[in-house]
C-alpha cells in the first residue's frame, strides 16, 4: 500500500509518500511559511501557501509531477495529542476529527494544524482513508502513580492536568527494534529508551510497555533539550511572575531560550560538543548538566522497570553523538554500564550494540523512523478496517 504520511505544524507541512510493503520512501518534502505569504510578491521572496489547503495542493502537484498517476491507499497523520482517549492509531471520521479538535487546549500549537490537514485532505480526496497516529498513545499504559501530579484532584478532573508523555511513536518503534536486536520477545523486554533530538525524552519500558516517561503535561518536562529547560522548580515561574513576567514571556523563556541554547548559547549538539572540545567552559558545563540529567533519569527508570536489561539511544543526538553517549555512560558506572569505545565511535545507520560483553546491560543505538512507523500503522488500520 502507498501511504502519504503528513506531519502538519502550525506553519509547516512535512510529507512522505511511502511504499509500506517495500519499506521505501518514494517522495518526501517540506512546505514552510504556511499562512505567512508576504503579500507584496517582493523581489525574490518566496511566498508561502495561504493555508493548509493550498499547501496540500502543492503536495498533490509534487506527487503528480514526480510519481505520475499512482494510487494512494491512505493518508497517515502524526497527531501530537490524543489525550486520554486514544491508546492506538484510529481510522478518522468526522467524530474523530472533532475529538482531536476538542484536545486543542492541550496542544494549542499542534492539534489545530493536524485538524486543518485532515479537513484539507477530506475535501480534496474524500474517498481516501485517513488514519491518526498519536504521539501520546504509547504512554496510555502508564500506571497512575507515574501519570498523576501531586496537586488537588480538581486540576486533573477539570483541566486534564496529568502526565501524557510524547514521542510515543518513536519510543514504540525503537522498543520493538531493540527487542528484535536482542532477540527478546517484546513482552519480556525491560529497558530504558532515550530519544534525543531537538526535543528529548526518556521512557521506561516494562514488558514492552511504557510505564513512565520524562515529558509530562506538555513536551517541556524532563530532559535538557535544544531550547527547552526540562525539569525545574515550578516556584521559579511564580517568582518570575511576581517580578512581572507574563505567561507568554515564560513560555518563550522555557521553550525557546533555555536548554542547550540557554546554557551554551547554541541549541545544536554538534556545535556544543565542538565548543567544549575547543575548551569553552560554558559548553562543557552545558554538556555536564545535560548528560547528568539523562543519567539521573536512567537510574530512576532502572528502578521503574524493575531492573533495566537494555539502554537504548535514538534520534539525532542519540544516533550520532558518540561524545554525548560516552558522557552519559560515564555517569552510569553504578549500574555496571561499560561502553566499547571503538563500537561507540563507529558511524553506522544500522541498529547496533555499543557496550562491551562485560557491561551489566547492553547499550544499543537504534535509528528511529517515525514516518515509517506511521505508514505501517496506517496501512495496518486501513487493512483491518477493510477486512471487517
Ligand atoms: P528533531 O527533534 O528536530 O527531529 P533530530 O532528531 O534531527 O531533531 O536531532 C537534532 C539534534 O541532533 C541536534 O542537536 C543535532 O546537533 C544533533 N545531531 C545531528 N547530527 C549529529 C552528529 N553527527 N553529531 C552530533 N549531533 C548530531
Amino acid at each position: 500500500m502507498l501511504v502519504l504520511v503528513i506531519n502538519s505544524g502550525s506553519s509547516s507541512l512535512k510529507y512522505q509518500v511511502r511504499d509500506v510493503a517495500a519499506g521505501s520512501v518514494l517522495l518526501e518534502g517540506l512546505i514552510e511559511k504556511i499562512g505567512m505569504g508576504n503579500g507584496g510578491g517582493g523581489d525574490g521572496e518566496i511566498e508561502g501557501p495561504r493555508d493548509h489547503a493550498e499547501a496540500l495542493e502543492m503536495v498533490s502537484t509534487a506527487i503528480h509531477d514526480e510519481l505520475g498517476e499512482l494510487e494512494l491507499g491512505a493518508v497517515g497523520h502524526r497527531v501530537v495529542h490524543g489525550g486520554e482517549r486514544f491508546a492506538e492509531p484510529v481510522l478518522i471520521d468526522n467524530e474523530i476529527t472533532r475529538a482531536i479538535e476538542r484536545l486543542n487546549p492541550l496542544a494549542p500549537l499542534h492539534n489545530p494544524a493536524n485538524v486543518l490537514g485532515i479537513r484539507a485532505i477530506s475535501k480534496k480526496w474524500p474517498d481516501l482513508p485517513q488514519v491518526a497516529v498519536f504521539d501520546t498513545a504509547f504512554h496510555r499504559t502508564l500506571p497512575e502513580h507515574a501519570w498523576r501530579y501531586a496537586v488537588p484532584e480538581e486540576l486533573y478532573t477539570n483541566h486534564g492536568i496529568r502526565r501524557y508523555g510524547f514521542h510515543g511513536t518513536s519510543h514504540e518503534y525503537v522498543t520493538r527494534q531493540a527487542a528484535d536486536l536482542l532477540d527478546v520477545p517484546l513482552g519480556e523486554f525491560d529497558g530504558v529508551i532515550a530519544h534525543l533530538g531537538n526535543g528529548a525524552s526518556v521512557t521506561a519500558i516494562r514488558a514492552g510497555q511504557s510505564v513512565d516517561t520524562s515529558m509530562g503535561f506538555t513536551p517541556l518536562e524532563g530532559l535538557v533539550m535544544g531550547t527547552r529547560s526540562g525539569d525545574l522548580d515550578p516556584s521559579i515561574l511564580v517568582f518570575l511572575g511576581r517580578a512581572g513576567w507574563t505567561p507568554e514571556d515564560l513560555d518563550t523563556l522555557l521553550n525557546r531560550e533555555s536548554g542547550l541554547k540557554g546554557l551554551a548559547g547554541n541549541n545544536d549538539m554538534r556545535s556544543v560538543v565542538e565548543a567544549a572540545e575547543a575548551g569553552e567552559a560554558r559548553a562543557a558545563a552545558a554538556l555536564a548538566v545535560t548528560s547528568y540529567r539523562l543519567a539521573k533519569y536512567v537510574g530512576a527508570y532502572h528502578v521503574a522497570v524493575g531492573g533495566a536489561k537494555a539502554l537504548v539511544f535514538t534520534a539525532g543526538i542519540g544516533e550520532n553523538s558518540h561524545q554525548f553517549r560516552s558522557l552519559v555512560a560515564d555517569r552510569l558506572g553504578a549500574l555496571g554500564v561499560v561502553l566499547d569505545a571503538g563500537l561507540n565511535a563507529r558511524r553506522s545507520k544500522e541498529p547496533r550494540v555499543i557496550s562491551t560483553p562485560e557491561s551489566a546491560l547492553p547499550v544499543l543505538v537504534i535509528p528511529t523512523d517515525e514516518e515509517r512507523a506511521i505508514a505501517e500503522a496506517t496501512a495496518a488500520v486501513v487493512s483491518s478496517a477493510a477486512a471487517e
